[in-house]
C-alpha cells in the first residue's frame, strides 16, 4: 500500500475509533465489485438501456416499456450477487457498536445480506426483495415473481386482483419515499462522522445527506473511484475500489481498539 493510501486509512480509522454515531451512505459503486452494474458509467446499464424507457410514468402508460422493465429485472445479476468486501466491513461497524445506520441508494439488500441488521438500513430508493402491486396493495417476493418470469410470463400481473406488479424500486419520475427520507435527513444530521462509499453524490436528494451531516459538524470520509463535489469538504477522501481500502481500515479500527486476535 502506498505511504500516501497508508496514511489516509490510519487518518480515517482514526476517524472511526472517535465516532459514535456513524451514518454510512452507499451508492452504486459498493457493489460493482459484487458484479452488480452501476448505472452511468460506460459499461453501466444505461449503456445498453435507454433511460428514457425506464420511468414511472412509462411502466404505467406503456406495456412494451413494461416488459422491458421484466426483462431488465429478470438478469441475474441482481440476484446471484454476493456482499463484497466493502459490504462486510460495513456490517463491522455494526458490530463495533459504531454504526447508526446505513444509509443506501442501492436496492439490493448486499448490506443485510453481508450482516447489517434490517432495521439499521435505510432503502431510499425500495429494494428488489419485494414486488407490489398497484392496485390492491399486496407485496410479493421478487423470488416468487421470478419463478413467474422464468416460465416465461412477460410482464407478472397479480395473482389476487390482475393489477400492475411493480418492483418496490422507485423509478426515475417516481416519488421519494417520505418516511425513508426525512429518517434518513433526521439520521444524517445528527451522526457524529458520515462515511460515502460508492457515490458520486450527483443523485438529488440522496446526494444531500453528507451535506446535511457537514452542516451539523460530523467529519466525513469519501471513498469513491471517482471525484465528487463534496472531495474539498471531506476529512478524508480515496478514489479507491471500496472493497480493498474498507477491510484495511475496519482492520486499521480493530488494532487501535485492541481487537485483533
Ligand atoms: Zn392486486
Amino acid at each position: 500500500m502506498p505511504e500516501e493510501i497508508e496514511a489516509l486509512v490510519d487518518r480515517a480509522a482514526d476517524l472511526i475509533v472517535g465516532a459514535k454515531r456513524i451514518v454510512v451512505f452507499t451508492g452504486a459503486g459498493i457493489s460493482t465489485e459484487s458484479g452488480i452494474p452501476d448505472f452511468r458509467s460506460r459499461d453501466g446499464i444505461w449503456s445498453k438501456y435507454d433511460p428514457d424507457d425506464f420511468t414511472y410514468q412509462k411502466f404505467l402508460s406503456s406495456p412494451e416499456a413494461r416488459k422491458k422493465h421484466w426483462k431488465l429485472l429478470g438478469t441475474d445479476f441482481w440476484f446471484g450477487a454476493q456482499p463484497n468486501a466493502a459490504h462486510y466491513a460495513v456490517a463491522e461497524l455494526e458490530r463495533l457498536g459504531k454504526l447508526d445506520c446505513v444509509i443506501t441508494q442501492n436496492v439490493d439488500e448486499l448490506h443485510e445480506r453481508a450482516g447489517n441488521s434490517p432495521e439499521k438500513v435505510i432503502h431510499l430508493h425500495g429494494t428488489m426483495r419485494y414486488a407490489r402491486c398497484l392496485q390492491c396493495g399486496k407485496r410479493y417476493l421478487m423470488e416468487e415473481v421470478r419463478k413467474w418470469l422464468a416460465q416465461g410470463v412477460e410482464v407478472p400481473d397479480c395473482p389476487e386482483c390482475g393489477g400492475l406488479l411493480k418492483p418496490d424500486v422507485i423509478f426515475f419520475g417516481e416519488a421519494m419515499p417520505a418516511w425513508e427520507t426525512a429518517e434518513a435527513q433526521r439520521r444524517s444530521s445528527s451522526c457524529d462522522l458520515c462515511i460515502v462509499i460508492g457515490s458520486s453524490l450527483v443523485v438529488y436528494p440522496a446526494a444531500l445527506m453528507p451535506r446535511y451531516a457537514l452542516q451539523s459538524g460530523a467529519k466525513l470520509i469519501i471513498i469513491n473511484r471517482d471525484p465528487t463535489d463534496l472531495d474539498g469538504a471531506a476529512d478524508v477522501c480515496l478514489h479507491r475500489a471500496a472493497g480493498e481500502v474498507m477491510s484495511q481500515i475496519i482492520q486499521r479500527v480493530k488494532e487501535k481498539l485492541g481487537l485483533n486476535e
